[in-house]
Formats: structure tokens, sequence, C-alpha cells
């Protein structure tokens, strides 16, 4: 028959360490520890597969694993020489779960199991101590009433409260014995009160009610959740340890604690925990006495803290990874409870990873792979002193769109924050952000939406930007009109944020509090990082992470994530400046090809100088240059203000009046003409969905002396860069293109400008290079034809994701939560590459476009391109590079290593 259960203890054990599967980790490392002779508990694991047999079987263990159960625990108290239930010879037990992947305190433990009114005497009796004996069974009542029989907490705390309070004490240990005693009485009655039944005295039944209870806890709602977060299958169950109680409630020579072999919060190695004289396992972590640091230990007990140093150094060894253990000391011995490999911080995480390899504990691939690149975020923006945030009150959680801790005034307008932000740091809210906001952007401390996703405009600039930003805090209601916020709170309460509220929010959980936390600065810049890094761009090896960057500020910070390269230019965002709207706003409105060209002359230099910025700061690497992309509606007022306002006009006064002209920049005295002008300009170019209209390589098409100046500007900034000696590498991307003829069409225009221009200034030689990029199914389609005319593709996957799956990246996250609780999207579609659908079309095309120019370059620059698993899938389907935005250099240049490592072979996919 299939076994079942698993014995361990006294130096042997059934199972072993790699047994995850089948024992849960705690059963693992239980049977590991025990065959290491590390002194454990004995006792069995009823594996995890027993714990479905018990759903399906609708709620019941079957009869062939009881009476292995029954086996096992025979076979524990031969072993110890004592016998559950039985007063003569008292074995108590725990119960505690144990999933294959760690679920640290979502799911139910059960302790002193055996006990009932003979044990409890005989205990008392045995031990000389009635008092530790009463405590051990009201302790476990509470425990088994909760746990097993389902009662509210609240009742037992009530009892336990009002006993206190009767007697006049205020802490537990101050109880006497028959406080106790009174205590489990009124436990009892209330088990019969709620269950109609006695309290079980039966230890064997105490046992598989225990173990059953723990079982159903796989489906606490806490857990369901935490598997869910943490992407944990539903259907892996788990593990009950069934293992002898050992007591460290037995006197001053008795206690418990908690440790890691290192500091999990900055990977220190140092000895690092909690323990507490005289209390058993869950008064450490309750908080309600305060544990002592483990070097105290040394001085109380030394030779229990020598070998407690010894035994968790040896299994650091053992495992090769940091350690997070527990111990119970009783009457001067010590037993290990459980030893796991430790949860730490990003910072943390590398640190002990690069330790681990310089103590020759791990490879250096190994090192490289101990991080998770998500991780590495937490190296690379402010964070959260936990400490300072629990006093503050929680009033939102949105969507984490770009990482870090966040502290400022709440303003409501972008031009309010330029403003309050001389004076103290502020955070924008707004319903959601439009390239208008941009300024306000550029000087919050961190951006909060009410709407909107992870590809939205808020989520893409503030990433772009390195800003900590939440997205679709869907409890906020924004009125920016009255500078107000309302939120409604979880539990219905509405509660308003005025403009100079402090907000704080964390960018990496989208939780948002009221208040003012504090904040630790990170440093990027440790030797530590800076060897990590180093490790892993070894491995990654010619595969290329790129930025994404508009201006050369963020072209700096990109060089110095270590960038190889911008991977993408978005030109539109230099025409949102203070400066330049004005022009841009001009040349919309042209009627004619003379005004707009003269609308266009003006914002040539300033391009210019931009482009120039970012060639500077690349000096070497390749610098990818989209024209035009947006519809031209986002640089021109919304209609409704317009309507709103010239309805207004005739009866608006002065200072109204004022405040339109500087609105719409144009003297007062010419709003009454110029309005309505410009509301027919912006209803002629209203279109029912910009997203898919005038917009992209069809903007440069019908106004082709739009690309010609934007070719002009980008060309005659890399005569003036390279001739002061820097080496340039242009490469002109045309967006939105599905037909290679629309690619034909522009990179005619591009190529006969840069030739003229390089050719004038005796830079014939001068390579650069025209591209496209992949953002339309039919552009992924017929993309052998595509690169008959582009020398390279770049995926732009927020669009491709967009218009593949006919899903608005903007609109998606009003339905998306449905669509993830319901599993429909494993993952969101705009923040990880749907594999299976948009992924297929970009093997395709990378395969269709090699096949025509065997030398073609691939890279993505959507959002995608800085997600790791998104990196990996790219690395495998054969792209030279990915482009992320600055701050998620880092993470993309981990990711890539690590697909490297995992022996993901681009050369296997790569048709050269
Ligand atoms: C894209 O569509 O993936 C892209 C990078 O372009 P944008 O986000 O500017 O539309
Ligand atoms: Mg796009």
């Amino acid at each position: 028959m299939k076994k079942y259960v698993y014995s361990f203890g006294g130096g042997t054990a059934d199972g072993d360490g790699k047994m995850k599967e089948v024992l849960g980790g705690k059963g693992a490392g239980l049977a590991e520890m025990s065959r290491a002779g590390v002194p454990v508990p004995p006792g069995f694991t009823v594996s995890t597969e027993v714990c479905n047999l018990y759903f399906e079987n609708g709620n019941k263990v079957p009869a062939e694993i009881e009476t292995q159960v029954a086996e096992a625990l025979k076979k524990l108290e031969s072993q110890l020489g004592k016998k559950l239930g039985d007063p003569e010879n008292i074995l108590l037990l725990s119960v505690r779960s144990g999933a294959k992947f760690s679920m640290p305190g979502m799911m139910n433990t059960i302790l002193n199991l055996g006990l009932n009114d003979a044990t409890t005497e005989a205990l008392a009796n045995k031990t000389n101590n009635p008092r530790f004996a009463y405590d051990c069974y009201r302790r476990f009542i509470q425990m088994f009433g909760e746990v097993a029989l389902d009662i509210d907490m609240e009742h037992f705390d009530h009892i336990f409260d009002s006993r206190k309070a009767g007697a006049k004490v205020k802490l537990d240990t101050d109880l006497t014995a028959d406080d106790l005693k009174a205590i489990i009485a009124d436990y009892k009655k209330l088990v019969k009160k709620e269950t109609g039944k006695e309290f079980p005295q039966d230890a064997l039944e105490q046992l598989k009610m225990s173990r059953d209870a723990v079982f159903r806890s796989w489906n606490n709602p806490k857990a369901v959740y935490y598997r869910k977060m943490e992407k944990i299958p539903d259907n892996i169950g788990t593990a009950a340890n069934v293992q002898a109680m050992v007591f460290g409630n037995m006197g001053d020579t008795s206690g418990t604690g908690v440790g890691f072999t290192r500091d999990p919060a900055t990977g220190e190695k140092v000895f690092y925990g909690e323990y507490l004289l005289n209390a058993q396992g869950e008064d450490v972590v309750a908080g309600i006495r305060t544990p002592h640091p483990i070097a105290d230990l040394e001085k109380e007990m030394p030779a229990v803290f020598k070998q407690l140093k010894e035994i968790t150094d040896s299994l650091e060894k053992h495992y090769r990874d940091m350690q997070d253990f527990e111990f119970t000391i009783e009457d001067g011995k010590l037993y290990m409870l459980q030893t796991r490999n430790g949860k730490r911080t990003g910072p943390a995480a590398v640190r002990v990873a690069v330790e681990m390899c310089k103590e020759g504990l791990i490879s250096k691939q190994e090192s490289v792979q101990r991080v998770d690149p998500q991780q590495l975020d937490q190296l690379l923006h402010p964070v959260f002193d936990r400490a300072s945030i629990k006093n503050l009150q929680k009033i939102a959680t949105g969507i984490a769109a770009s990482p870090g801790a966040a502290v400022g005034r709440a303003v409501f307008s972008a031009d309010r924050a330029v403003d309050a932000s001389k004076k103290s740091p502020v955070i924008l809210i707004r319903k959601e952000t439009t390239p208008d906001d941009i300024h306000g952007m550029d000087v919050a401390r961190g951006i909060l939406t009410a709407v909107g996703g992870k590809s939205s405009h808020a989520a893409v600039v503030a990433r772009g930007m390195g800003r900590p930003c939440v997205v679709g805090a869907s409890a906020l209601h924004v009125e920016d009109r009255k500078g107000i916020a309302t939120v409604t709170l979880a539990d219905g309460k509405k509660l308003v944020i005025k403009e100079g509220d402090w907000v704080s929010f964390d960018g990496a959980t989208a939780e948002v509090w009221l208040g003012q936390a504090k904040t630790n600065e990170p440093d990027p810049k440790s030797p530590v990082f800076a060897t990590f890094m180093s490790w892993a761009d070894e491995f990654r090896g010619g595969f290329g992470v790129r930025a994404n960057a508009d201006i050369p500020r963020d072209a700096i910070a990109a060089r110095n994530f270590g960038a190889e390269g911008i991977g993408l230019c978005r030109t539109e965002h230099m025409f949102f400046a203070e400066d330049r709207i004005p022009h841009m706003q001009a040349m919309i409105l042209a009627r004619d090809e003379k005004s707009r060209r003269k609308a266009l002359l003006k914002l040539l230099p300033m391009q210019r100088a931009d482009f120039a910025g970012l060639f500077k700061a690349m000096n070497g690497f390749p610098v990818v240059i989209r024209t035009l992309d947006p519809p031209l509606h986002e640089f021109l007022p919304k209609r409704e203000d317009l309507m709103v306002d010239l309805a207004k006009l005739p009866y608006a006064d002065i200072k109204a009046k004022k405040e339109m002209s500087a609105k719409y920049r144009m003297p007062v005295g010419e709003l009454k003409k110029n309005l309505p002008e410009l509301l027919k300009r912006v209803e002629e170019l209203h279109e029912f969905n910009p997203m898919l209209g005038h917009r992209g390589c069809r903007l440069g098409i019908t106004y082709p002396e739009i690309t010609e100046m934007q070719a002009r500007a980008i060309f005659e900034a890399v005569v003036q860069v390279a001739k002061k000696g820097v080496k340039v590498i242009p490469e002109v991307m045309i967006p939105l293109i599905g037909n290679v003829k629309e690619l034909a069409h522009q990179k005619e225009i591009v190529v006969r400008v840069a030739d003229e221009v390089l050719g004038k200034a005796g830079l014939k030689k001068l390579k650069y290079y025209v591209g496209t990029m992949i953002e339309i199914p039919r552009a992924a389609i017929t993309a052998d034809q595509v690169a008959t005319e582009a020398e390279f593709f770049s995926f732009g996957t927020n669009d491709l994701t967009q218009t593949t799956m006919g899903l608005s990246r903007d609109d998606y996250t009003k339905f998306s939560k449905e669509y993830q609780d319901k599993k429909i999207f494993p993952d969101d579609p705009f923040a990880v590459i749907d594999q299976g659908g948009v992924g297929k079309l970009i093997e395709m095309a990378v395969k269709l476009g090699r096949g025509t120019r065997p030398d073609l370059e691939v890279g993505i620059c959507g959002e995608h391109g800085g997600e790791p698993s998104s990196v990996q899938f790219c690395y495998r389907a054969g792209m030279n590079y990915v482009s992320c935005s600055p701050y998620r250099v880092p993470i993309a240049r981990l990711a890539a290593a690590q697909a490297a490592i995992s022996g993901d072979s681009a050369e296997s996919s790569r048709t050269k």
C-alpha cells in the first residue's frame, strides 16, 4: 500500500529534505534535521496528498490511512516510552500545518494535544507544577476550540479577560492555578454551549480532529488570499506534522525562541533572533511579553546558546542558505522545532547571495539565481520605516504601478503641485493623469490615481521617472476643482482628504495611508550591489538591456543603472514642456502646410537640443528615437472644457477671463474670437476611438513635414555631437505600422533628410538605422515583408497587447479584478506578456523578420521589457535586447542573466 505517513526522530527519518511536495516544507525539514542528528522532538508527517484525499472523501481521512497513522503513533509511543492519553506516561503532541511553499501564519496549529481532565491532573502531580499543567490545558482547549470546533476566539478571550479582571491581575502569568482551573471550567461550559457536546476527553479523537482541522485550514480565507498573492497553486494541499510536545514553559530553565542565521533585513552575518524564558511558542510572536535578543541567552544559558549556534551554523551550511529556525528549551535541553530558508528583504537577499559566494558556500551562478529580480526594486527606491506606518490609518489599496515609498502633502492639480512643492514634498492625487500633468508629476514625490492600470499614462510616466506611483485606487473620488478627494473606507465610512493633508503610500504594495510615514534611503551604489550586478552581467552575455528615456536627465540615470543604450525615446513627451506646447498647438491648429512648417521650425531647435543631450549621455551606445505617435488631440485643450468656458465667457469677470487666458495661452482680448475657432478645430480632430485613429505613422503620412522636421532635428543633433568626438548610433523608429508601405513612405523621408544633413556635414559614412515598432498584429503577421524595409524591430507590447486582445490598455482595470479572480487571465496582460497569444505573434514575427534579414536587430520597448518573466520570454524568443524604464534596468539585467543560466538558449531560437 502507498505510504502516506512518514516518521522522523531519533537520528533517522522515513523521508528526507527533498520531499517537500509530499511532506511539505516543514515535514521535509524535520526529516532532514533528524537524519543529520539534530535534536528534534520525534513525530510523524501525514503527507500533503492526504489533505487532498480528505477533501475528496467528503472531509474524512480514508480508513487505510488511519491505520498508517495509528502505526506511526505506536512507533512514536514506544520510542518515547509514553502513551497518548495515558496519565501514567503522558504523551502530549502538537499538530502543525506545512505546505510545499512557506505560508507563514496562514494555517493553523494545535499544541498540547492529549491533555484531558485526567492527564492534566497527572501532569500537575508529575511536574509538581499545577499552574503549568492548568495553563497548558486551558491553552489547548482554547486552540482546539477555535481551530477544530470553530468557536469564535472572542468568547474565550471574554472568559479569560473577565477572570483576569476578577482576580485583579495585569499579566497572564500572575493568574494562579485556581484561577486557571476556573477558566478551564468556563471554557468547557462554552464548548458544550457552542457545540452541544462535551469537550472531547479521548486523546485519539483529539488527534484526529486536530489533524483534520489543520487540513481544513488550507482553505482559511487568509491562506487562500496568500496563495493567490504568491501564485501558489490551490491544489497542492498541506501536510500535517504530528510531533511530541516539548515545553518551554516548565519554569526558568525552559524557554522558546525564533531566529535567523543572518539578519533578514540587512543580510549581515549576525546571529539574529529572540527568545523568552518560561514561555510557549506563540508567546514570542504574540507581542504580549517582550522577547529578549538572542545574545542574552549566551549569558543566561551558555551551553544551550553554544549548542544552538553550532546547530544553526551547521544547518546553514547543510542547506547552503540563510535559515529561519524555531527552538524550544525544555528543562535545559535544546530541541529544534523547525528550520527553513528564511524570507528576506531585497537588500538582504543581495548581500547574503554575495557573501555566501565569497564564503565558498555557493557558486557565482547560484548567487545570481538566489535573488528574485523583482526584489531589486527595494534597493533602488526609498523604503518605509515599517514602525512609523503602524500608527497611520490605511485608507485604500490600488494597483502597484511604480515602486517606492512616497510621503507628501496632497495636491490635486499639476500646477498646485509645482507651487506647493516649493514648500514641502507633495503627492499628486488625480483621477487619472494626462500628458498635461507632466510638470506636476515631475515635482511630486509620488503619484496616486483613482483609475487606470499598469500601462496607464501615470504608471508609464512614473516608472520612467522612477517615481513611486499607485493607480486605480478606486476608493478615492477625486474632485480636483474642489481640491479634495473623498475616500470610501472598507467599513463604508467616508473620509475627506484636503489639500495639504499628509499622505503616504507604498508603490510596491499599493497601500495608501493618511499621515506622514518615515522612509529610509537605499544605496544602489553600494559595493555589494555593484558586485552582484557585475556577476549577473557575466552570465547575461551579449543580451542587451536598454532604457526607455525621453530626456537627458533620465538617460543619465539609465546609464547609472547600467543601461546599454536607449530603446525608446518618445519624442512627443518633449512637446509638453511649457515653452513648447504653444508651438505644438500652433502646428496642430495650422490649416495649411505653410503655417504648419512655420510652427515646426520653432520646435526644431528644441528637439535638436534634446536629442543632442541623449546622444551625449549614451556615448557609444545606440539611441532609438521614435517619430511622433499619439493622437494630436492630446496636445489640445479638452473639448468639454472648451464648451463650458465658451458658455461662461459672456458672463465672466476679469479674474475668470484672466484664468482662461492663461489656460488657453491667448490674450484676454482674443478669447472671444479665438475660443470658438479652437473649439471648432478640436471638434474636427475629435475621434471616436483615438487609440485606433489618426496616430502613429498615420500622422507622418498625412503631415510628412512633421517626420521631416523630426528627422532633421535628429540628424542635426547627430552631426553636432559626432563633431565633438562622441560616438553616435542613431536608430529612427516609425510607430504603429501595419503595412510595409507605411514604413517605406516614412523611411523615404528619414533617409532623404539624413543623407542630406550628414552629407553636408561630411559625415556620409556615419551609420544610422531606420526601423519600426511592431505593435499591430498585421505588422507581426507580415513581418517578412516589413523586414524588407525595417533595419530593426522593436515590439511595442503595450499596443500589441491592446490590439491583439482587442482590450483597451486604459479601460482594462475597470474589470481586471473579476478577470484575475476568476483566473481568466493568469496575470495582468499589460504587465506580464501574454505568452500564449501575444507571445506567439512575437515569436512568429522574430522568425519571419530574420528570415528576410538575418541580422535584423530585435528588441522590446513596451512596459513588459522590465518584468522578469517577460524578459526571460524575450530572451528565449531570440531578441537582442529589452528596453525598460531606467529604474527597472537592474531588474531586467538580472532576469536576463537568470534566463541565460537556466539554459534558455537564445542561440537555438535565433535564426542567424
Ligand atoms: C507600446 O505600445 O508598447 C509602446 C512602447 O508605445 P506607447 O506605450 O508609447 O504606445
Ligand atoms: Mg505604442
